[in-house]
């Protein structure tokens, strides 16, 4: 049976995900409230509407007589249109509401972990009263991350000693209008993220990545939705060692464990410290970038993972083609704090295509928030498109990303430094130099 599938969202995760399912005999349909041209080129069909409005969602749904879903973004989880989905008897591959709190609500999430026990977790105090957060801060003795606990597209959370004072950490929680925040240990270290794919009680690994949230080369300026990312030919990071990652898989695991009925991406933040692995963040969700590095070497059918996952059965085991990735995405100038809008977006799938053309690499154009008008592609005020290079390491994946983005021309910022041997021998120097 041929399956239809309903992609939401229309982010360059989305597209990696349409790109995925492109390769299987799935007919595609998607929903955003943007309207990506890769997807739309894709899809059968590309409805725009407001993906955190359940109803919406499910009424294109049923238009199309979608047998599975997938869901990209946390707000349309967020708003239960997995449940609603499901609810509506289409399989979604992502995480009812109840579930998505792991990610959605940062309070529970600690909790969570502290309950169940997993490892790797923060020392952690979680304030509705913003007095009482702000005494906490002065008494604290060593630093502290602030974190919102609701969603803030990744750009809510401030590290005092790094990013403000502690001076600077009061005054942003009682200024803030935040509910809800938590104050935990500042952790110190290599970040790096491992993505799963969850349903029927099992958990199926994906190579390890590293992205780059920072605006600026050098992991300067204010936290962004993410820059960058890279991963290497194998499931580790070159800063990282075997038991690393498998310390991660467990946390991972464990987590699967004590939720009740996960299904979807399990996405796992994780800080490696002078005393292993700590816990940043979970996400119900594939990274934005990260999913740009992980589905382009899964070899495995995406199709047969959602297929499975929906019809009961043991996930198949996952098989990635051993190639280093490097994703660098093109942001509007001015991005995040002042962005620009309306500049001319002048790589495509060709001319991208074209730049690994006598390498043994490959060069893929994944658009995330453009607009596309009758006389071409043009920026918004998000994110524009990314660039991923595929190849036996990460330095020549670097240089094909680097290459198929010369035709980037003036309105988009890149950071070249993603990816290149100087940044990824300083990740390798700093573990060498916790680890003492
Ligand atoms: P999150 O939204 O939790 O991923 O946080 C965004 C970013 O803030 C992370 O990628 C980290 O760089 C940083 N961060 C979050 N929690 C901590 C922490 N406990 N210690 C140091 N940095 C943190």
């Amino acid at each position: 049976m041929t399956e239809t599938v309903l992609l939401v969202g229309g982010g360059g995760r989305e597209h990696a995900v349409a790109r995925a399912l492109g390769d299987s005999d799935a007919d595609l349909y998607a929903c955003a409230g943007n309207r990506n041209p890769g997807i739309a080129r894709l899809a059968e069909g590309f409805e725009s509407l407001e993906t955190t409005n359940p109803s919406a969602v499910t009424a294109y749904a049923r238009e199309v007589d979608a047998t599975l879903a997938v869901v990209g973004p946390e707000a349309p989880l967020a708003a239960g249109v997995a449940d609603a989905l499901d609810d509506a008897g289409v399989y979604a591959f992502g995480p009812r509401e109840a579930e998505a709190r792991i990610e959605t609500d940062k309070a529970f999430q600690r909790r969570f972990m502290r309950e169940h026990d997993i490892p790797g977790c923060p020392d952690f105090e979680t304030f509705e009263d913003m007095d009482a957060a702000a005494e906490f801060i002065d008494e604290y003795d060593g630093d502290l991350a602030v974190k919102p606990a609701g969603l803030t597209g990744g750009k809510g959370v401030r590290v005092t000693g790094d990013q403000i004072t502690k001076a600077e950490a009061k005054e942003y929680v009682r200024d803030s209008s935040y509910e809800r925040i938590v104050l935990e240990e500042r952790l110190v270290g290599e970040e790096f993220t491992v993505q799963a794919l969850v349903a029927n009680g099992e958990v199926r690994v994906t190579p390890a990545v590293q992205d780059h949230k920072r605006a600026y080369e050098g992991d300067d300026g204010p936290n962004t939705g993410g820059m960058g990312s890279y991963s290497d030919a194998t499931l580790e990071l070159p800063f990282m060692d075997e038991d690393d990652y498998m310390e991660a898989v467990d946390v991972i695991e464990a987590v699967v464990d004590a939720l009740d009925g996960y299904k979807g991406v399990l996405y796992g933040q994780f800080m490696l410290t002078s005393e292993g692995i700590k816990v940043v963040e979970f996400n119900a969700r594939f990274g934005d970038p990260e999913a740009m590095n992980t589905l382009p070497v899964l070899n495995t059918g995406f199709l047969d993972v959602l297929t499975a996952a929906r019809d009961g059965d043991a996930l198949p085991q996952l098989s990635f083609a051993p190639k280093a990735t490097v994703c660098k995405y093109a942001v509007p100038e001015g991005y995040p704090t002042d962005p620009d809008s309306g500049a001319k977006v002048t790589v495509d799938e060709e001319s991208a295509a074209a730049a690994a053309e006598g390498t043994d690499g490959e060069a893929l154009l994944y658009y995330a928030s453009v607009d596309e008008r009758d006389d071409g592609i043009y920026t918004t005020t998000s994110r524009s498109f990314a660039v991923v290079g595929l190849a036996d390491t990460i330095e020549a994946a670097e240089a094909i990303a680097e290459d198929a983005l010369e035709a980037a021309g003036d309105g988009v910022r890149i950071r070249h430094d993603i990816g290149k041997p100087d940044l990824v021998q300083q990740r390798i120097d700093h573990v060498a130099e916790l680890r003492g």
